[in-house]
């Protein structure tokens, strides 16, 4: 029996959480456009302009930068597979969730694993960081750019210049920050950096750009044994996307249309514009928040500005205030978890969501669902 199926009505949110954030329009439009053969020179084109425009937001002029099919953990996994051999020894700095991730990948893919620890919501200083590499002398060393499990960045100059003196590759999970704020590939020294379509870049979930230096790719290419994870064995996948052109997996030229849409905003709006958007909105909020009678988490100075988590006040519960947030306004925003479960709220001000108008809807709306839960400040 033939049945109706009556039409897909996706609610109508605003997507204020740690991601996936707002899509322009523009993008939306490029996503319905008709898809050709994963080996049709069209969608090389589209590669190519792709890895230019992600050279230009990663801020590196490494030639090996793409785009993997997957979120923004297939680039992790990829990363981590890559670059990790069994037997390697892997530094990680962990104070959030997104390092304990690295360290179970690191772990399956043969990695000895050693972890310098922190509260969730702590940044790692400069001397700290140098003296941990320089003790343990490991071969790969891992850390959150920004941790969306807690809302803090991480500078990452002192850890790249440590770990290059002690022979180790770095990779930094720059998931949350690429495209909001300044990630610095070359400047800070990142050998591995990757991230997802869908916080910074205003794009739906689905790739993950990757970037690698030349000498992490001395480290991949005196690999002893295989990289374990066929899909994601970069060598293969450059063999493809650039090269020979050889046949891998039959990528999707919609998200590579999307993505390479998401880019061409950035580069319209320009990078630095769109970083200074992004710290204005963040300082913004900040203030309003401090208005409310709220704190913030993280400490002045270390914030992110995809990111914002305020302090739950006292005596609220954070999954009433953002029931309502959601079922009366139709605004997500997320909770804290692990450690921070009940303590923190975490509002995204990413990419196409980070507007002045999003800013004052979302303090708005919080302090009316805060009140609404009994706060009095
Ligand atoms: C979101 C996120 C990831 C995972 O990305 P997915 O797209 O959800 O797979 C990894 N690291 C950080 C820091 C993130 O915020």
């Amino acid at each position: 029996m033939p049945e109706t199926i009556p039409p897909l009505r996706p609610p109508e949110r605003l997507l204020l959480g740690p991601g996936p954030s707002m899509v322009p329009p523009r993008v939306y439009e490029a996503l319905s456009k008709p898809i050709v053969g994963h080996l049709d020179p069209f969608l090389f084109e589209v590669v190519e302009e792709v890895r230019r425009l992600l050279q230009m937001v990663f801020g590196t002029a490494n030639p090996f930068t793409i785009a993997v099919s997957g979120t923004g953990s297939s680039g992790m996994e990829a990363a981590v597979a890559n670059f990790v051999e069994p037997g390697d020894k892997v530094a990680v700095f962990a104070a959030g969730y997104f390092c304990d991730r690295i360290s179970e990948m690191a772990q399956r893919h043969g990695g000895s694993v050693v972890r310098f620890e922190k509260g969730w919501g702590e940044t790692f200083g400069d001397d700290e960081a140098r003296e941990f590499i320089l003790r343990e002398k490991p071969q790969v060393v891992a850390y959150v750019q920004a941790e969306t499990s807690t809302g803090a960045f991480q500078p990452g100059k002192a850890i790249c210049d440590a770990a290059h003196q002690a022979g180790a590759v770095v990779i930094a999970d720059c998931v949350t920050s690429l495209g909001g704020m300044p990630v610095k590939v070359d400047e800070t020294g990142i050998d591995i950096a990757y991230s997802c379509t869908q916080k910074g870049l205003g794009c739906p979930p689905g790739m993950a750009p990757i970037t690698v230096s030349p000498r992490a790719l001395e480290k991949l290419n005196a690999r002893k044994t295989p990289v374990q994870a066929w899909y994601m064995d970069l060598k293969l996948l450059d063999a493809y996307y650039n090269g020979p052109r050889r046949y891998h997996h039959t990528a999707s030229a919609t998200m590579f249309y999307g993505l390479r849409e998401a880019l061409a905003i950035i580069a319209e709006e320009g990078i630095e514009n769109r970083w200074e958007r992004h710290r204005a909105n963040h300082l913004a909020f900040v203030s309003g928040i401090q208005a409310l009678g709220l704190r913030m988490h993280v400490a002045e100075g270390r914030r992110l500005w995809t990111l914002n988590t305020p302090k739950v006040p006292e005596g609220v519960d954070d999954g009433k205030v953002r029931k309502r947030l959601l079922e009366e306004h139709g605004i997500e925003i997320a909770g804290g978890f692990g450690p921070l479960a009940g303590k923190v709220f975490r509002i995204g001000l990413m990419g196409h969501s980070s507007t002045q108008a999003n800013v004052a809807r979302i303090l708005e709306t919080l302090e009316s669902a805060l009140k609404a839960e009994g706060y009095r400040r």
